[in-house]
């Protein structure tokens, strides 16, 4: 819970060693092939840069034998994917890292890692506008849910986005973008009006193109189910949403889950909140406590003195939650 500590010792660790020591790894044919698309520096075949990616993308216990290369625009993530056809080596974009740590326990672990070949690290797609006029931000594949959160947020706007870490594109491209504002803002494609895409040929592509498949289909069979992209997203144009300035949140404690399940459902087809979840407890000790102890404790206050099994969370305006005509109170009570 806490990585600075353990980050910053380990940069002190790496300043104090003999650089005198260091190995340089010799560039192959492959490798010359990738520094001539992205410069001498983006890309490398170094087995102690690749370790970093292991278990973000790189699956745990399989052998080194990887490139790392890092685009700087959409052009160059479509010549290293004709570069890596023509060779025949796999590819696979990679962004924050985090689907292959909740997925490696999985069916879905293959699907989000590479065995062997060309990672495409798209950090450096790190264009971030926000347009306040359209109510739209236009980013590239390096930002992450919480950037574009940040930048929204200094212009009174919302974007809906998931899990902080994740890369936003990256988060479009597999899990959908789900969210506890899905009642108002919807998911998947409600959330975007355009992607620039570069597909496994290599050609890049706009969702706006006529010929454009849906992101979101596959061949019918349970065999097809697969986070693998047949395409990158390396730019997105997302929607943003306003902040009101009179949004609060009302947490209504029940003690079990058909009854809180029972007032989301209602809430939610009467079109009552801008976000609505269901939160256990076990979900707001792990998430709120700062440390095991104090999630322990919470637990144990929540089962056994509140008799808190889950929390209704809704986040509304005020006009919604006023007393004694508030819509919320008013579905609530039916
Ligand atoms: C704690 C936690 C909570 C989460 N909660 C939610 C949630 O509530 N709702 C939700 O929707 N998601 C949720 N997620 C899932 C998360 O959004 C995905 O992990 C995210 O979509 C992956 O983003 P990433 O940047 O880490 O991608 P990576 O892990 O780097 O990549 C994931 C997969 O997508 C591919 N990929 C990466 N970038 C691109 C791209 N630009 N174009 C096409 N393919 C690409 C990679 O090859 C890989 O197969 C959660 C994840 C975590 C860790």
């Amino acid at each position: 819970m806490r990585p600075e500590k353990v980050a910053r010792a380990l940069k002190e660790y790496v300043d104090n060693l003999d650089k005198e020591n260091f190995q340089s790894i010799p560039e192959d044919d492959i490798l010359r092939g990738l520094r001539e698309i992205v410069g001498e520096k983006w890309a490398t075949n170094d087995p102690i840069i690749i370790s970093s990616y292991v278990r973000s993308i790189i699956p745990p216990d399989v052998e080194l034998n990887f490139y790392i290369v890092m685009p700087e625009n959409t052009e160059q993530v479509s010549k290293i994917i004709k570069y890596a056809n023509k060779h025949n080596i796999p590819f696979l974009p990679r962004s924050g890292g985090t689907a292959l740590s909740v997925a490696t326990p999985t069916i879905l672990s293959n699907a989000t890692s590479l065995e062997h070949g060309i990672v495409i690290d798209l950090l450096r797609l790190n264009k971030l506008e926000i347009h306040p006029e359209s109510s739209t931000a236009t980013l590239g594949a390096g930002i992450t849910s919480f950037e574009l959160q940040k930048a929204a947020y200094k212009q009174k706007l919302r974007a809906n986005v998931a899990e902080a870490g994740a890369h936003v594109c990256a988060n479009i491209a597999t899990t959908g973008v789900i969210t506890t504002w899905g009642n108002t803002y919807g998911c998947f494609a409600d959330n975007f009006i355009d992607l620039e895409l570069v597909d496994n040929d290599g050609d890049i592509k706009n969702h706006r193109d006529m010929e454009i498949s849906n992101p979101y289909t596959t061949e019918h069979g349970f065999t097809n189910i697969s986070l693998s992209p047949s395409y990158i997203i390396t730019e997105t144009t997302v929607k943003l949403y306003p902040v009101f300035d009179d949004e609060e949140a009302v947490f209504v404690p029940f003690d079990n889950l058909e009854d809180a399940l029972d007032m989301i459902i209602t809430l939610g087809k009467r079109g009552v909140g801008l976000s609505l979840a269901v939160l256990s407890y076990k979900y707001l000790a792990e998430f709120i406590c700062p440390t095991p102890q104090i999630a322990k404790d919470f637990e144990d206050i929540c089962k056994n003195y509140l008799k808190l099994r889950y929390v209704v969370d809704v986040i509304c305006n005020k006009d919604e939650n006023k007393p004694p005509s508030g819509k919320l109170l008013t579905a609530y009570a039916s």
